[in-house]
């Protein structure tokens, strides 16, 4: 019952977020700034392709969780849902406050306003995290499971042959996780969790994205430099995506 609840709380978090973006894009086609609309302008471009992009994976990641969940006659989807549910509830409802907080920004002034649907979708979003286990008890529990059931890697590592070699960026990830892990501590707790739903992440995306799409996505969420700029290309498929064609 803990498992569920606490996927649910990941769900939750990333409906909110999938919310306040549409709430977003919706804005930034109609506002006029600067002779044009927000949705044209190259800067804001970038900052609601990069909210889009990072939704992308989440909602493939998040849904490979859900088959996960209902795949209970199969030991590794036990194992699967059993690690990662806890690092989607850790990585998926701390990343839902800074997004809705973007997603604010968007609509400059009138989005702090109470009027806007965005302050109370604010409020709600650190609910997700601090309930059914606050953060630093979901890297607990990851621990816990990489002490218990250290054949739960194995399962990961299934997955990883299938990408691997696809983007640089992700196997270097792959590569410093399997170090880290070695000798996990609990102080690391938050890397290890966040990191492990990143590369589960990541390898969804490369699986089933586009090409370009699941390169940007490996660039921007694991590359430590941060060197984060969509080009148009990407812009406009994940825009077009988000925006369910109308792009
Ligand atoms: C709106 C709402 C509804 C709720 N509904 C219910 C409900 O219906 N039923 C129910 O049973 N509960 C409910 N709760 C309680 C909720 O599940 C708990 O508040 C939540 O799990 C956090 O536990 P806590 O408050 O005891 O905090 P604590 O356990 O005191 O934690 C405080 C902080 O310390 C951290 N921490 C704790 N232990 C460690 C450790 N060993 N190492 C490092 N950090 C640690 C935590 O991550 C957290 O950040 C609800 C809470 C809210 C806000």
């Amino acid at each position: 019952m803990g498992g569920l609840t606490r996927f649910d709380c990941a769900l939750g978090s990333h409906g909110l977020m999938r919310r306040a973006l549409s709430v977003a894009l919706y804005h930034a086609w109609q506002r006029q700034a600067f002779g044009k609309t927000l949705v044209e302008q190259p800067l804001m471009r970038q900052v609601l392709s990069r909210m889009a992009l990072q939704l992308e994976g989440q909602t493939a990641a998040l849904f490979r969780l859900a088959r996960a969940w209902d795949s209970r006659s199969s030991r590794e989807e036990v194992l699967r849902a059993r690690l990662l549910t806890p690092a989607a509830k850790f990585s998926v409802c701390k990343a839902g406050i800074p997004f809705v907080a973007e997603a604010m920004e968007v609509l400059g002034g009138i989005g702090y306003c109470e009027e806007s649907e965005l302050p109370r979708l604010y409020r709600e979003m650190p609910v997700n995290s601090i309930w059914e286990g606050s953060g630093n008890i979901m890297c607990l529990d990851v621990l816990r499971v990489l002490a218990k059931q250290p054949e739960v890697m194995a399962v990961l590592h299934a997955e990883y042959q299938e990408v691997k070699g696809v983007d640089r960026h992700f196997d270097r990830a792959w590569r410093q996780m399997q170090q880290r892990l070695r000798k996990p501590s609990e102080a690391q707790g938050r890397e290890i969790t966040h990191g492990l739903w990143l590369l589960a992440t990541g390898m969804q995306v490369l699986r089933y994205s586009s090409p370009p799409l699941a390169q940007a996505w490996c660039r921007m969420m694991l590359d430590p430099r941060g060197d984060m700029v969509l080009d148009a290309r990407v812009q406009n498929e994940v825009l077009l995506r988000a925006t369910g064609g109308q792009g």
